[in-house]
């Protein structure tokens, strides 16, 4: 039996684990993001304790970024221009190859959620599927025909700028792209109350969702996905989903016909909350790119 070690690396939370080739989760751990040498020295104590009893075949890391990735870079493997106070450039893939002496599969841990919602969830078959977090940030990862898209980067679709009604979004570089407006962190200070405590009939759950479903419709517009798949703490709210895809018919107009109905286009995650986690065993087995360090 093959052991791997699994990292999905948030803003909020380092969500860890020792999973078995056949997926079966040994050991589950998760720490919480603060500065980056109190929060790595945790991870390594967890995994270096589970390396006492179990040989690791490698490490995978779905990690909040942007991320390098770029293996002609001395910024490689690094997270780069990050807001979040100390891990701008910090160099998480060597630390974490250094420290437990194993091979570290990365990449962003949006696009970690699409490759394990393709290999084992909600995206599975699909020629182009796209998965979305709406939490703390904003983000998402593409897969087209079976191979993670990148590009020149990852994509970074969270700062796609959308029409709105609000004067002033929150992103400081952008201002008003979708993370902006529609993460948790965004919707906090717009409301001036987090997400998870307004009300359901509340005007912000009208709004968040049309600002979702423009960028859906975007999304359907530019890469013609068969799933998109909404996770992310914000998308707990079970009226959400359906509010958005009533939004996105609504701009769809009629224009295209899809061969399918919105509902079974835009969905939630098959693997419930282990996306990303599971994009990380799927790393670390090397059915990503090849990203590593
Ligand atoms: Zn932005």
């Amino acid at each position: 039996m093959n052991y791997y070690a699994a990292i999905e690396a948030g803003g909020t939370k380092f969500n860890c684990a020792l999973i078995s080739q056949d997926k079966q989760i040994i050991k589950q751990t998760r720490i919480p993001t603060t500065i980056p040498e109190q929060t790595l020295d945790r991870v390594i104590e967890f995994f270096k304790e589970l390396q006492k009893q179990y040989t690791i075949s490698s490490l995978g890391l779905a990690c909040f970024g942007p991320i390098n990735l770029d293996s002609s870079s001395i910024q490689y493997g690094n997270i780069t221009t990050t807001p979040k106070p100390g891990w701008a450039d910090f160099p998480i893939s060597r630390q974490l190859a250094k420290q437990l002496n194993l091979p570290v599969f990365f990449d962003s841990d949006v696009n970690g959620a699409i490759l394990g919602e393709y290999l084992w969830g909600a995206a599975k078959h699909s020629k182009v599927a796209v998965y979305v977090t709406i939490g703390t940030g904003f983000g998402g990862g593409i897969i087209a025909n079976g191979q993670i898209l990148h590009g020149l980067h990852h994509p970074e679709m969270g700062h796609m700028l959308i029409p709105t009604t609000i004067e002033q979004g929150h992103c400081p570089f952008h201002g008003s792209c979708i993370e902006g407006l529609a993460s948790g962190t965004s919707m906090a200070k717009i409301w001036q109350e987090p997400a998870e405590k307004l009300i359901d009939r509340h005007p912000a759950w009208q709004l968040q969702s049309e600002h979702i479903a423009r960028f859906c419709y975007n999304l359907l517009v530019t890469l013609a996905p068969e799933k998109i798949i909404l996770g992310g703490g914000v998308m707990q709210n079970p009226a959400l989903l359906n509010m958005t895809i009533e939004n996105v018919q609504k701009i769809m107009a009629g224009y295209l016909t899809l061969g399918k109905s919105m509902n079974e286009i835009i969905v939630e995650p098959g693997l419930a909350q282990l996306s990303g986690l599971f994009g990380a065993l799927a790393l670390a087995q090397g059915k990503g790119s090849h990203s590593i360090c």
